[in-house]
């Protein structure tokens, strides 16, 4: 199989979300078919840069391994937090024990590698068609390597996922190990989804301004060094593919704080100024916090609206991000919305966001290439959103791509990345426009 996971006909209809009972039902297209994006094991790439005490063990296959070379770069003088057990065809054809060949890699590794003390074991799309067991490997070699090492697993096949559900699982593996806040403990917040540490700690600062004493992050810069959660967390999502995570915190008791995301200036201000409603914030404080910001964000945009006002912009389905994003186009830089299409549609996590979308915007959950296409042909859009295995083709039809890949690695949240996020936009038209002169 290659990287990029294309499944024909997939036949299970995934219903993650839940309609919220005051929510205005919004027409959606639905596709079942063809996909083509990349699968789980991408979230490594960012994930090993965040928690640095961790280590991603994958097992899978060759393709597995070239995979996350190819996109993570390989480092030669550094030591890599993130490797393949690569299963031969000896493995996959049953004639030796899978688990036993495990282990040894696994003694093999912490044996060598005494910094790594949170290990998760990644499952793929070999591992899970032989039925390789990793939670119970886990289990087992957690029992041994505790409390040095903890180990944990999940799954980042690319069967009937796309790449952001790789951070999705990985987080929702992290939630049972996180301790337990007491009862009578204080109201803290959590900041959920991987946000690269410089845009944290902006919002880390934003917070303690703001008079929100205890905050936490997931995941935490140091695995082993995780917040606490209970009934009196109440947690902000930073992503929008985090709904198997939430899912996980609101079984320990934790409370979603319903926001925008933090995109843009009235996503970023709509996602704070929830947070200190809840921690009962005096709103005069909060609107003196927020503005420096605020305006500085407000200035940067205004330079680049002239270059994406009007201009027609289709989504194809690929990280997740494609709602909110598309929200912060339309409403702050004056784009046409023609086609938002995205893997899965959170309806609860989204319908703040939805709700901003103009009547004719055309929303489609889930993948049929082909009719996905055909509908970018006819639209024609001055720039689509796609995965890069479709850049070069609709490139070679004269249409203007932006890969959505690049969303996922850049540093988008928050004021102070507002323009650069717009610029991501604005650099495929400029280079259309030179390019017709
Ligand atoms: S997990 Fe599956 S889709 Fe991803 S690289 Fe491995 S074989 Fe390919």
């Amino acid at each position: 199989m290659s990287p990029l996971a294309v499944l024909d006909g997939c036949a299970a209809e995934l219903q993650r979300d839940t309609v919220p009972a005051n929510a205005a039902p919004r027409p959606v297209l639905r596709e079942r078919g063809q996909r083509e994006v990349f699968c789980g094991l991408t979230g490594i790439i960012w994930l090993h840069r965040k928690m640095q005490d961790a280590f991603f063990l994958v097992v899978g296959s060759r393709t597995c391994a070239h995979l996350l070379q190819s996109a993570a770069g390989v480092m030669i003088f550094a030591e890599p937090r993130f490797a393949t057990a690569i299963m031969e065809e000896r493995d996959l054809a049953g004639m030796v024990d899978a688990q036993d060949e495990l282990d040894r890699v696994v003694t093999r590794l912490l044996e060598r590698r005494p910094d790594i003390k949170t290990l998760f074991l990644v499952g793929s799309c070999p591992s899970e068609v032989i039925k390789l067991d990793l939670a119970k490997a886990a289990q087992r070699l957690g029992a041994q390597y505790m409390p040095r090492v903890r180990i944990l697993n999940y799954s980042g096949s690319g069967i009937e996922t796309t790449f952001t559900q790789g951070e999705d699982a990985c987080l929702a593996a992290l939630v049972p190990v996180m301790p337990a806040l007491p009862a009578n403990a204080p109201k803290e917040l959590l900041i959920v989804g991987s946000l690269p540490d410089i845009v944290e700690d902006q919002f880390l600062r934003l917070f303690a301004a703001l008079g929100i004493a205890k905050v936490g992050a997931l995941p935490a810069r140091n695995a082993r060094n995780l917040p606490s959660v209970g009934p009196n967390t109440r947690y902000l999502l930073a992503q929008p593919f985090l709904g198997d995570t939430a899912m996980a915190l609101e079984g320990r008791g934790a409370q979603r704080i319903e926001a925008l995301f933090p995109f843009g200036v009235e996503g970023t201000s709509d996602w704070l100024r929830a947070a200190a409603r809840e921690f009962g914030i005096d709103a005069a404080h909060v609107e003196a916090v927020i503005a420096p910001g605020r305006e500085r964000a407000r200035i940067a945009l205004s330079k680049l609206r002239p270059q994406l006002t009007g201009k027609r912009i289709t989504f194809l389905p690929d990280s997740q991000l494609e709602v909110p994003l598309a929200r912060f186009l339309q409403d702050e830089l004056g784009m046409e919305l023609v086609e938002v299409g995205t893997p899965y549609l959170h309806r609860a996590h989204l319908a703040r966001e939805l709700d901003r979308f103009g009547a004719n915007v055309r929303i489609s959950e889930g993948q049929h290439l082909e009719r996905q296409l055909d509908r970018v042909r006819a639209d024609r859009p001055d720039i689509t959103v796609c995965g890069l295995g479709l850049a070069n083709p609709l490139e070679g039809e004269g249409l203007t791509t932006k890969w959505a890949i690049e969303l996922v690695f850049s540093p988008i949240h928050g004021f102070d990345q507002a323009a650069d996020l717009a610029e991501l936009f604005a650099r495929p038209l400029r280079r259309r426009d030179m390019l017709e002169v």
